[in-house]
């Protein structure tokens, strides 16, 4: 273990531009928990595709949006953990770093991180249901129209106001993973933290960043690395021999390896 600190040491010392990919186990050392674990208490009788999809939500928008304020209270009373400061430091050590993060809650901006790229948004943001004023139609708390039911209301145009997250099965922020495969590409070192990269298409990102820039690859996790991502890291050199494949079709060959859904872009 030694050893490999040295070495992932020894490329951070060299690197000129730094990406950070970091997933649900990074807040989980904070306390937060992951979907399915949040599933206790009141809860534990409900199924994920009741509390985070948009059919969930077109089925019963009170329960999700009370789901999501508790979420959100939970957020705001834990704090940000050693990870979360040791990026911010990064940030301070290294010419350029980027941070793309899977996880909704704020603890990378708690812990100092700034320009934090949230590819499945930000539980602490709300916005209308129909993005009346565009994509996405953030609105302020003190912007809420409050009536007897719940969830509160658009002040723009009356729709339900949910949270802005993204759900199972629907896209992710406009231009959000653009960003973040630009992140990747350019990117001398990439850090994977807390994440068994699993879910596409963030998995694919340390795979960009191996294949375009000959990027060095630091895996950061309690567990060895299974699945998606140790086959992408696998991969790319047999696929390097190979000639340079259109990542796409590379993608989706993966999704269809693994069983899981295509990427939603
Ligand atoms: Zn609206």
């Amino acid at each position: 273990m030694d050893h490999l600190i040295q070495k992932a040491a020894e490329a951070l010392s060299r690197a000129r531009h730094v990406a950070v990919l970091t997933g649900a186990g990074v807040s989980k050392e904070s306390g937060i928990p992951t979907y399915r674990d949040a599933l206790t208490g009141l809860w534990a009788n409900y199924r994920f595709e009741e509390l985070a999809t948009p059919e969930g939500f077109r089925a019963n928008p009170g329960r999700v949006w009370d789901w999501y304020a508790e979420r959100r209270a939970q957020m705001r009373g834990v704090n940000p953990n050693p990870g979360h400061y040791a990026m911010a430091a990064l940030a301070d050590l290294v010419p350029s770093l980027h941070i793309t993060t899977q996880n909704i809650d704020d603890l990378h901006e708690r812990g100092g991180s700034r320009d934090v790229l949230h590819l499945h948004g930000q539980l602490s943001q709300i916005k209308c249901y129909n993005d009346c004023q565009g994509n996405p139609t953030l609105v302020d708390e003190s912007e809420m129209v409050i009536g007897a039911a719940s969830p509160p209301t658009c002040p723009h145009c009356g729709a339900w106001l949910r949270p802005n997250v993204v759900w199972f099965g629907e896209i992710l922020p406009p231009g959000a993973f653009d960003r973040a495969t630009q992140a990747a590409v350019t990117s001398d070192v990439y850090i994977v933290a807390g994440t068994a990269g699993a879910v596409f298409p963030a998995a694919q990102l340390p795979w960009d960043a191996k294949e375009a820039n000959k990027a060095i690859v630091i895996d950061i996790n309690p567990e060895p690395t299974g699945g998606a991502l140790r086959r992408a890291l696998a991969d790319s050199r047999r696929v390097g021999r190979a000639g340079q494949p259109d990542p796409r079709r590379a993608r989706d060959r993966r999704h269809a390896e693994d069983g899981l859904p295509r990427p939603a872009r």
